[in-house]
C-alpha cells in the first residue's frame, strides 16, 4: 500500500494513494475517525486490518496538499555516505571529501553513518530555502529511505527486511563547502529544509529491490541514474551494521546514500541556485519534486 500524509479543508490526515496516483483516500479507525499520524500505523503494522479502513470519498490528488509522509520523524534521520562505487570516486575526486585522505580511502570497506535533525524534513513542492550567507556550494543527493516497522537491536542480517515497514525518497540536500570545512557531515546536511522527502511511504512489498532504481533530475536534466543493486552496502547490512549497539526504533529512517552525478562530480561543479527544480524517481513509489528558494 502508499500512505500519505495530506492536508485537505484545513484538516491533515493520513490517506492511502490509489496505484495510480490520482486520488487518495482518507484511512480512518474501525470506529470513522481519522488517522492524522502515519506513526500510528507503522506501530500498529501487526494489527493494521482489525484497526484500520480505507474509506469514504476519493480526493483527486491534485486537490489535496501532500507533506511530508513523516513531517516530524521520532529522531535524527541516520544516513549513509558514499554507498554506490561511482559517486564514492566522483566525491573523493572533488576534493570535498574530508573523510578520505586519498584515492585509496574513497570506497568505504565498513559504512559511514551520519544523521539530520527531523526538524529538517520537509514536504513534496515545499521549497529548499538557499542559506544565503552560510553556504555557497548547495548540492542534491536524490537517496531511497527505509522506514523501520519493526524495533531490535543486535539484528542478524538473515532477518534484517523483516525490520523495514517502507520506503520513500529523500533528498539529502548537502553544502559541500560546511561538509568539507566541518570535517564532520552534520552542519552542511542538516539545515533547515535539507530533507525534503515523499511523496508519500510505500509499504516494503511494493519497491523490488532486484530491479528497482532511483533518478533524479535538476531543470529537466538527467543527472542521476542507477540500480539499487550498486549499492556497496545494502539494506540488511546497514540494518544489522547500525543496530549492532543502537536500538532501531518505529518510524526510524535510513537514507541509503547516494548515486554518481551529484553537482560536485562534474567538472567544474554544478551548483544548486535559487530558481532550480530538483526532481527525483523511484521505481514503484512515485516522483519527489522541490524548488530552491
Ligand atoms: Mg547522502
Amino acid at each position: 500500500m502508499r500512505f500519505a500524509t495530506v492536508e485537505y479543508q484545513g484538516r491533515t490526515f493520513v490517506s492511502s494513494v490509489d496505484r495510480s496516483s490520482e486520488s487518495v483516500t482518507p484511512l480512518v479507525m474501525r470506529d470513522g475517525s481519522p488517522v492524522s499520524d502515519l506513526m500510528e500505523v507503522i506501530r500498529n503494522q501487526a494489527r493494521f486490518t482489525s484497526l484500520y479502513a480505507v474509506d469514504g470519498k476519493k480526493i483527486a490528488l491534485s486537490a489535496v496538499r501532500l507533506r511530508a509522509p513523516l513531517p516530524l520523524p521520532v529522531r535524527n534521520i541516520m544516513c549513509v555516505g558514499k554507498n554506490y562505487r561511482e559517486h564514492a570516486k566522483e566525491f573523493a575526486a572533488s576534493g570535498f571529501d574530508s573523510s578520505a585522505s586519498g584515492a585509496a580511502d574513497a570506497i568505504p570497506t565498513t559504512p559511514i553513518i551520519f544523521t539530520k535533525v527531523p526538524q529538517s524534513v520537509i514536504g513534496p513542492d515545499e521549497p529548499i530555502l538557499y542559506p544565503t550567507g552560510v553556504s555557497e556550494q548547495l548540492d542534491y543527493e536524490a537517496e531511497l529511505a527505509v522506514v523501520i516497522g519493526k524495533a531490535g537491536r543486535g539484528i542478524p542480517l538473515g532477518s534484517a527486511m523483516a525490520h523495514v515497514w517502507g520506503y520513500t525518497i529523500l533528498n539529502d540536500v548537502t553544502a559541500r563547502d560546511l561538509q568539507a570545512r566541518h570535517k564532520q557531515w552534520f552542519l552542511g546536511k542538516s539545515m533547515d529544509t535539507f530533507a525534503p522527502m515523499g511523496p508519500w511511504c510505500v509499504t516494503a512489498d511494493e519497491v523490488d529491490l532486484a530491479s528497482a532504481g532511483i533518478k533524479c533530475w535538476v531543470n529537466g536534466e538527467l543527472r542521476q541514474d542507477a540500480k539499487f543493486t550498486d549499492l556497496i552496502f545494502d539494506i540488511p547490512t546497514l540494518i544489522s551494521t547500525i543496530s549492532a549497539g543502537i536500538s532501531l526504533i518505529p518510524g526510524d529512517i535510513i537514507a541509503t546514500g547516494t548515486p554518481a552525478g551529484v553537482g560536485i562530480g562534474f567538472k567544474p561543479p554544478r551548483f544548486l541556485a535559487k530558481g532550480d527544480t530538483i526532481s527525483m524517481e523511484v521505481d514503484g513509489i512515485g516522483r519527489l519534486t522541490n524548488p530552491v528558494q
